[in-house]
């Protein structure tokens, strides 16, 4: 039988930091349990402080997480120094960031950090997807080293990522670390832009991350393309 909704102590089985201020945590996870791509996860940090985080992946009885520590506040401390083995309640799955499977064949994905959460487990959890639309993913960072998009979808079919840095300007090896990707020094909202689209009916955007970021995406495209912009904030 299929969990609806899961409320119970899970325990935490890895944890590996993987760039600047942002870590990969695994819990054990109810195998049976039915989500669907977009939603997220409370954690229980204690008996009166959650944060809820966006599903990466889950099957096989794990559930990953990338949990950016940057924000500083109780649930950010405690990722940093939880160990192997803690345990959490675990209570959800929650939300509708879902991908909109219309006749709106290119899907403009922009978002900052670990924005991208969704997106990623979009594009990872339904194979179907990649046949079916294109795929245009804006990802905003200060740094290359916090790349979150390439080292998780590679080789994908259908799916061109546009590193957007502020901090950096284009490494030589570049175009070797990334191949087919593209560099573009500024932030998402300013390669927006510069974007052009032969036949905007045809596209259709998201955003995630940050309230200012989404709330700066949306503006821009609004401005730009006259059109809506389907969002997650993460506060
Ligand atoms: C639907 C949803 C999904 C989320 N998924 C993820 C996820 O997959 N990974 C993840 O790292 N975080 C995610 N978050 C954010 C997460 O819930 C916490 O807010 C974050 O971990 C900070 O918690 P804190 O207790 O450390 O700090 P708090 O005291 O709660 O927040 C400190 C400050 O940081 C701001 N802030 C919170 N998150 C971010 C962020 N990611 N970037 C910039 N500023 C932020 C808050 O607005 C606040 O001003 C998600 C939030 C929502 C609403």
């Amino acid at each position: 039988m299929c969990l609806q909704f899961t409320k119970r102590l899970e325990k935490l089985i890895f944890k590996e930091k993987i760039c600047s201020d942002v870590y990969h945590i695994k819990y054990t996870f109810p195998e049976s349990l039915n989500y669907k791509a977009g939603q997220y996860l409370g954690i229980q940090i204690n008996p009166i402080y959650r944060r809820v985080y966006s599903i990466f992946r889950a099957k096989g009885g794990v559930v990953e997480f990338l949990i950016d520590t940057s924000p500083g506040g109780l649930a950010s401390q405690y990722f940093e120094s939880a160990s192997i083995g803690s345990e959490n309640l675990i209570i959800g799955p929650y939300g509708n960031f879902f991908l909109r499977q219309n006749q709106k064949r290119i899907k403009v994905l922009v978002a900052t950090g670990t924005g991208v959460v969704p997106f990623l487990n979009w594009l990872e959890s339904d194979q179907t997807i990649l046949e079916k639309y294109k795929f245009l993913i804006l990802f905003g960072a200060r740094k290359l080293e916090d790349e979150l998009v390439y080292r998780f979808l590679p080789r994908a079919r259908n799916i061109s990522i546009v590193h957007c840095i502020t901090r950096e300007d284009k490494p030589q090896s570049y175009n070797e670390n990334y191949p087919n990707c593209i560099f573009f020094k500024g932030r998402v909202t300013d390669y927006i832009e510069q974007l052009d689209f032969k036949e905007c009916d045809d596209v259709e955007f998201y955003a995630c991350g940050s309230a200012h970021t989404v709330e700066d995406v949306k503006q821009k495209i609004r401005e730009k393309f006259n059109q809506e912009t389907i969002v997650e904030d993460y506060g």
